[in-house]
């Protein structure tokens, strides 16, 4: 099994993750900030992960974690 974690408080809601992903596994929140001020990235189909690591290398912020 595939998880896949955000750092939701180190994120600052770039969304190049969410263009990184080739699942479509990634969105920007449209209904909660963190604690930046920012709406961060968030898992909304995370069975569709095929852990290729795409998303993790692109943030500029180190904010993913994928782990098998
Ligand atoms: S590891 Fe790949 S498939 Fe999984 S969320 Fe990241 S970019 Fe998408
Ligand atoms: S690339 Fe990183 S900082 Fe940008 S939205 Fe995704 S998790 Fe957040």
């Amino acid at each position: 099994m595939i998880k896949v974690t955000i750092l939701e408080n180190t994120c600052k809601g770039c969304g190049l993750c969410v263009r990184a992903c080739p699942k479509g596994v990634l969105a920007i929140s449209t209904s909660h900030l963190n604690a930046k001020g920012y709406y961060p990235a968030e898992v909304v189909n995370g069975e569709a992960c095929i852990a290729c690591t795409s998303c993790a290398k692109t943030c500029p912020d180190v904010a993913i974690r994928i782990e098998k």
